[in-house]
């Protein structure tokens, strides 16, 4: 039995000047981690504990479904280049020369070695599927590392990849990665989500993310109380009501109206006595593309038309463009609109039809907001001017209408019509389906059933183990500290003699831990002869579910079993410890 007494369990008053959230205060303060150097930790003893459990957990779940690994961290560039992601990642990427001068770096992700194994061995269908994973330490230069382990720079990943003959065999090895990621998590006793995904910059299809509600996650989750629906921001949509158009003015003409140093929807909406959702908002950019073949930048404008009472959200607009962009500057908006900002609208401008051949022509976007919407009103591109009258289609020509819109909180769900819901969350586990990207690139074949050379598709998986303990100490914490679910708790009993110095209370408390132990319970033994105010704070800070208190009751037969999340405080017979444990841990789990 572990006896604190001898253990190196260093407890700390105070949280580190810099810890914001909950699991990095915590963590440090229950003597889990040490910081080393910005985004890198030293696991200590209870915190290693910790994640071996964690990790048997994952391992026990993937070894259903897969085979383990064990790969180098240290990368020769050739493998990254080969990928295109020793241009793509960065300075995210941890680089390094050997003593030859060969560049080298630290692996982010294992997609490369793993696609080098498969492109060396495999030869035939008759090899797939195969799922290959590993659980090792990752690398990854953040710019600003913080919140404890949240955001780190090295830190320890289960990253899985799956081999197929066609895209039918992938979605088998995805739906088993599915499965084993609710599993993992639900016997690592979290609350979570599974959230539909964008990939982006990992290049992939179908993807789900991993999510748990807390006010440390620094990703934004949309989701419906009512039914499943869950989406990140970049995925979400809302669902509109019908929406009243305006009359048609005149001979249903665009229509020039005077709206002198009326710029922006709201000043323009209250002046022509309309609803901002009948006007347009139209936002200039520009794309700044680089010419793979010449190196020289272009720019091309991307406008994108909103309805005026929403908001655009970067993300989706990246996802459609693909190329990185920044707003218009003034002489920009001159040069494209012959208008000051302020009066912009689509009106009157040549716009690619398709961006893919007319690269000559700027491109507009008009959010699915807008299709279907007639006699709107947009700016004139013409100082203290606007228009009215028009209908998307008619009265100028969208290059393609695209979801663009930030969904807000409130917005009806798009399944069920219930007000939805926008939390901060962290993000635990993600599944994508790669395709073949990687064994394209890296020239991976194997022969199919008709001798024919065919791509493997692949499928990759990760779950991050520090944000397992980290959600877990964000979800369960008080003033006080945390508690653990048993399935990953450095200890799941610890057993507190009031008094160590009384020998019947010690002897009992050995006695009991012992059987404890012997029933396969994981037990600590807090023999340190401090005052019982200090060894219960101790306790209640480090995460541990369950407390005996081995006191004077001890005479009557009886200990206090105490439950960490709620402390709810109850005599158990001695003679009952085992049974009472084998209910309440069943109940737990
Ligand atoms: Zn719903």
């Amino acid at each position: 039995m572990h006896r604190w007494s001898e253990l190196f369990i260093p407890t700390l008053r105070e949280a580190p000047a810099d810890a914001e959230v909950a699991s990095h205060k915590f963590l440090v303060r229950a003597g889990y981690i040490r910081q080393l150097a910005a985004g890198i930790y030293s696991y200590l003893f209870l915190g290693n504990r910790s994640f071996n459990k964690i990790k048997a957990v994952v391992r026990q779940e993937m070894d259903k479904i897969g085979q383990e690994f064990f790969l180098p961290v240290l990368h020769p560039r050739e493998l990254w280049e080969a990928s295109g992601r020793w241009a793509l990642m960065g300075d995210n990427l941890f680089r390094l020369k050997d003593r030859k001068g060969a560049d080298m770096c630290l692996g982010m992700t294992e997609e490369e070695v793993m696609t080098e194994i498969a492109r060396k061995e495999l030869r035939s269908y008759k090899q797939l599927p195969q799922i290959w994973y590993q659980i090792a330490p990752k690398f990854r230069d953040e710019p600003r590392p913080k919140s404890g382990l949240l955001r780190v720079r090295q830190f320890m990943m289960k990253d899985a990849y799956s081999f197929d003959i066609d895209a039918a065999g992938l979605d088998v090895s995805y739906k088993k990665h599915y499965d084993a990621y609710c599993r993992i998590f639900d016997r690592c006793g979290l609350k979570y989500m599974v959230v539909e995904a964008d990939s982006g910059a990992m290049g992939g299809k179908e993807s789900h993310e991993f999510m748990v509600r807390t006010p440390a996650g620094e990703d934004q989750i949309v989701s419906c109380d009512g039914c499943n629906y869950a989406a990140n921001m970049e995925k979400a949509t809302s669902k509109l009501w019908p929406m009243d158009d305006l009359a048609a003015e005149g001979d249903g003409k665009p229509l020039e109206v005077h709206t002198p140093g009326q710029k922006t929807i709201e000043e323009v909406a209250k002046f022509l006595g309309v609803s901002p959702k009948n006007k347009i908002k139209t936002l200039a950019l520009m794309a700044e593309e680089k010419d793979e073949t010449t190196g020289k930048t272009k720019s091309r404008g991307i406008v994108v038309l909103l309805r005026g009472d929403h908001q655009l959200n970067e993300a989706k607009l990246n996802g459609a463009v693909a190329v990185a962009t920044r707003p218009m500057e003034e002489g920009e908006i001159k040069a494209l609109f012959k208008s000051p900002a302020g009066y912009l609208g689509p009106v009157g401008i040549e716009w690619a039809r398709d961006w893919k051949k007319d690269t000559h022509l700027p491109v507009l976007l008009v959010d699915k907001a807008l299709e279907g919407r007639t006699n709107l009103i947009a700016g004139a591109n013409k100082e203290d001017y606007h228009l009215k009258n028009l209908t998307p289609g008619v009265n100028f020509h969208p290059t393609a209408y695209v979801d663009l819109r930030a969904v807000t909180a409130g917005e009806a769900c798009p399944n069920c019509g219930k007000a939805l819901r926008i939390d901060p969350a962290v993000e635990i586990g993600h599944i994508f389906k790669l395709g073949d990207r990687y064994t394209q690139k890296m020239g991976s074949r194997v022969l199919d059933k008709n001798g024919k050379e065919v791509t493997p598709i692949m499928g990759c998986y990760g779950i991050g183990i520090e944000r397992i303990l980290t959600a877990a100490v964000e979800q369960s914490n008080d003033e006080n500290g945390f508690w653990l679910p048993p399935s990953i708790a450095p200890f799941e009993i610890v057993v507190t003699p009031i008094n160590v110095k009384d020998e019947s209370l010690l002897k009992a408390a050995v006695d009991i831990g012992s059987r404890l132990e012997a029933a396969g319970f994981d037990v600590i033994l807090d023999d340190r002869d401090e005052r019982p105010g200090v060894k219960f704070k101790d306790a209640d800070l480090v995460g541990i579910p369950f407390r005996i208190n081995v006191g004077k009751k001890v005479t009557e037969g009886t200990v206090e079993v105490v439950l960490r999340s709620t402390r709810e405080v109850r005599d158990v017979t001695i003679s009952a410890v085992v049974e009472h444990f084998r209910g309440a841990l069943r109940a737990q789990a």
